[in-house]
């Protein structure tokens, strides 16, 4: 005689992120299981409190920065009634901050972690862009973001150069139009000629440390100012793309200095001077790669030890760019997500063997 099958009812599950790819992702991930179906969907706080009252799901998988309310606050809600139930408090063994160099070194900070070390150590690679106008098009806003790195002056991998990489970028025109010189007609005028120009940027590897702290409303506050020495090798390396260009064939060199003219010879570089960078009419002066904040170390004198685990508090550890001890030189992200791993497999293999 057949044998009736009996099934238990699948969990029910529902997944709330503001990403739609992310949705998509955690949905196929669960419908690996069979035990697990995905009963609903939604991109905010406000309408998976909504969708929570209507489909009792029996769990909730939420993301905690959301536009309109976030996982924190909808998690306080009764999906029935909507009003809040109490405290949410976390209990966790162990708790991997990984919230960006500023995001990271300024929640240790608000966490009011004692010692200099937090938020200290701060490192960039500070950037400026060079752009060149050519006879040809170039049409620089197609294809790859970067395509050619000069390692000629890089102090990486073996290069005894100054320490700085130049770094061809794409023409898209806000980022253009954002690190041009000059104002009004002038720059309206430069900016007319955008399938004409190329770009290209000093990617520094500072000397320069500097701090992050948190201002009286909590938010990271960042003081960093360039050492002298920095500023000279912005101003050789800002010459070397202005001469790079000119030897491709640019019919002008616009360097980065508001007010300043073309570079159309190696005469007008001249007359650009020897530096150093003057920082107040550079057109724009930025960093994308940040460090440090939270630098691991063998000294007492680091945030965290060479595991990423902040001294002096059990269960805490930093696996991002704020724990790197210092700048790369190069482009960070292979090196952040390399470090992360490490970081990660160290803590996991000392919990579980
Ligand atoms: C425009 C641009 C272009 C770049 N191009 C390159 C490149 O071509 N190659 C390269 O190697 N690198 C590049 N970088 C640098 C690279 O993206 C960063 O170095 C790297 O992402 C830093 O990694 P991270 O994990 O330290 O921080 P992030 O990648 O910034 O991650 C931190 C995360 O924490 C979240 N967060 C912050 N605060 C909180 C909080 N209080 N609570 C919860 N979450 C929080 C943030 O939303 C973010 O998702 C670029 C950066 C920019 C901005």
């Amino acid at each position: 005689m057949p044998t009736k099958r009996h099934t238990l009812p699948k969990i029910t599950v529902l997944v709330v992120d503001d990403h739609a790819v992310v949705r998509q992702g955690l949905k196929m991930l669960i419908h690996s299981d069979p035990n697990l179906r995905v009963t609903g969907e939604a991109e905010d706080g406000l309408a998976a409190v909504q969708l929570a009252g209507k489909l009792h799901p029996d769990v909730v998988v939420m993301d905690v920065a959301m536009p309109r309310m976030n996982g924190v606050e909808a998690t306080r809600l009764d999906p029935v009634s909507r009003a809040p139930v109490g405290r949410l408090r976390v209990d966790a063994p162990l708790v991997v901050v990984a919230a960006g160099v500023l995001g990271s070194a300024g929640l240790l900070r608000r966490s009011g972690l004692p010692g200099d070390a937090i938020g200290g150590g701060l490192q960039l690679h500070t950037s400026l862009h060079v752009t060149a106008l050519f006879d040809e098009p170039v049409h620089g806003y197609y294809g790859p973001t970067m395509a050619y790195a000069v390692t000629e002056f890089a102090d990486v991998n073996g290069r005894t150069g100054p320490g700085f990489m130049i770094e061809n970028t794409a023409v898209h025109p806000i980022a253009t139009a954002s690190a041009l010189p000059g104002f009004g007609a002038e720059h309206a005028a430069r900016m007319g000629r955008l399938p004409h120009l190329a770009r290209a940027l000093v990617v520094l590897r500072d000397r320069t440390r500097g701090r992050v702290d948190v201002d009286a409303t909590g938010r990271p506050a960042v003081s960093y100012e360039l050492v002298p020495e920095d500023l000279q090798r912005l101003h050789d390396g800002m010459i070397a793309i202005a001469r790079a260009y000119l030897a491709a064939g640019a019919r002008e060199v616009w360097l980065p200095r508001n007010g300043a003219p073309p570079v159309r010879s190696e005469q007008d570089l001249r007359a650009a001077g020897a530096g150093p960078l003057e920082p107040g009419r550079t057109s724009l002066l930025y960093a994308v790669h940040l460090f440090g904040g939270a630098s691991m170390g063998g000294g007492a004198a680091s945030a965290c030890d060479e595991a990423g685990r902040v001294r002096g508090v059990r269960g805490l550890a930093v696996a991002d760019a704020a724990s790197l001890p210092s700048n790369t030189g190069v482009n960070p992200q292979i090196t952040i997500i390399a470090n992360a791993l490490r970081i990660a497999e160290g803590l996991a293999s000392e919990r579980h063997g």
